[in-house]
Parts: C-alpha cells; structure tokens; sequence
C-alpha cells in the first residue's frame, strides 16, 4: 500500500455542493454556523444553486470561504434561454465551477464533449473547474472503472488550454498551479454506498498518475473523493495517500455534520 508522499504539504480541500436545496435564509444560516464553526487547515467551497449565489457571496463576504457554481454555459453570452455564463457566475463572486458531475450527465444528458467545453469556459473566466469523474455500478461490476475515468478525465481536460502551470484556472490560494479533480463513482451518490478507502485510494492513485501525464510535471493535481461521505467515514478515506479531500452532497447541509468532515480533513 502506498504512503503519503514526503515533500510540500498537498492542498486540502473540502467542497460542500448543496444541488437544488436551501432558499436564502437557510443558505444565510447556514453560512453563519458554518463561519462560527470553521478552525482548520482546509480549503472550503460551498457550489449553491445559482439563486443562492447573491445571499451565499454576503454571507461568506470577509471568510475564507470560497464559493463555486454548479454549472455553467460552455458559450461567453448569447441566446441561451435558462442558462448562465462563466462570466455571470465571476461576476456573482464565484471562483468555482463544478464541471461533469453525474447528475448533470444523468439529467441533462451531458456529455463528456459538452464537459470539455464547460472545463474550456470555466478556464476562460478564470473559474476553477472542479472536474467530477466516476463510473455507475454497472461500469464497476464490468471491470470498466478505471478506462471509464480515463476517458472522462483525457476528454474532461482535453479543450484546456496546452496546460501552462500559470493558466489561471487552475491557480490555489499560494500561488500553485494545478487541477482539481473529484472521484465521485455514481454507485455511491446520495446512496449511503460509500467506496471503502482502499478503493478509494486504488482509484486515486491511477487518477494522479493520469493527471500528471496530461498536466506536466510540475502541475499539482489535487483529488477529492466524492459519495456519501459522512463524519463517520471521512477519518479512513482522508487517512489514504492520495485522498486530498471531499466533495460531499447529503452530509454538506447540515453545518455540524459538514464541520466535522473539514476537522477530521485538515
Ligand atoms: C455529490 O453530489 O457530489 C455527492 C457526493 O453527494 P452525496 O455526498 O450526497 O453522496
């Protein structure tokens, strides 16, 4: 089993996305627990649904907290009934974008052509996209996992500018360039299911190695594991070497419950 590799501390980020849920005054709470709450050594983002984006950006106004959004256009502005664009979502405070999650594959039928265009856009508007891959129970059971997330994240990353370290995109609070990538197999969204941290960490460590081949040497490559985290299973799944944090859905809406995920993080 590999250990945490020596060297600079990696980057430690625990990423709250709420989907459809809160209207402002509960996203106002929330924010407000959470401030009072936070002491730890992780980077937080909290991706609201776009309504929530002007109530969330006062409520975190002077934290450390960042704020991401769930999705955006790959187009910079035009005729596009319902949708928001990159430059939208930075002008509503945002520095984050999710890009790929399942859900959006799954209800909105994207694809991984579509995502790269997203990644493209997000990287356009100096949004950091966090690039979700996973595969669903039917991939795992078929021994597809790891050729699945190869192909989503080669095409997730594909229409990123030739990787520069400097792209702002992909830039961290220090200064480093990188990529953000969250390992969320769909079999264990919203389910309870959780991937036990040896898979986790089998999962990871490909990610990491296929990353860096298409970042380039130098590009730090920071991989959250995303699927029914709890405080509960958080401890054994940040405990692996190559888990840098959490993307958590369920667990993200209750203030304790999400504080107690970024303490056992940090
Ligand atoms: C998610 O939606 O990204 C997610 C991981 O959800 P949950 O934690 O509820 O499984």
């Amino acid at each position: 089993m590999s250990t945490r590799a020596a060297g600079p501390r990696r980057r430690r980020i625990v990423a709250g996305n709420w989907k459809m849920h809160f209207l402002a005054a509960e996203a106002a709470g929330f924010c407000h627990e959470l401030r009072r709450g936070l002491a730890a050594r992780v980077e937080v983002v909290l991706f609201p649904s776009f309504p929530l984006l002007p109530a969330v950006a006062a409520a975190l106004a002077g934290s450390e907290v960042a704020l991401g959004a769930q999705d955006l256009h790959p187009a910079d502005r035009g005729a596009h009934t319902g949708d928001v664009s990159g430059a939208q979502i930075r002008d509503a405070g945002c520095r984050w974008v999710l890009c790929g999650h399942s859900e959006r594959r799954r209800d909105h039928a994207e694809s991984d052509e579509l995502i790269a265009r997203k990644v493209a856009a997000a990287a356009r508007h100096g949004l950091v996209p966090l690039l979700c891959v996973g595969e669903t129970r039917e991939q795992r059971e078929a021994g597809e996992t790891l050729a699945v997330l190869a192909r989503q994240l080669r095409s997730g990353l594909s229409s990123l500018p030739p990787f520069a370290p400097a792209a702002p995109a992909a830039i961290d609070r220090a200064g480093r360039a990188g990529l953000v990538i969250a390992y969320e197999p769909v079999w264990a969204i919203g389910t309870g299911l959780t991937a036990s941290p040896e898979t986790a960490q089998e999962v990871h460590e490909f990610l990491r190695a296929e990353a860096a081949g298409l970042a380039g040497e130098g590009a730090a490559v920071t991989l959250l594991y995303g699927g029914s985290v709890t405080p509960a299973n958080a401890a054994g799944l940040i405990a692996q070497p190559d888990v840098d944090g959490f993307l958590v859905g369920g667990a993200s809406l209750d203030p304790r419950q999400f504080l107690a995920i970024i303490a056992c993080s940090g």
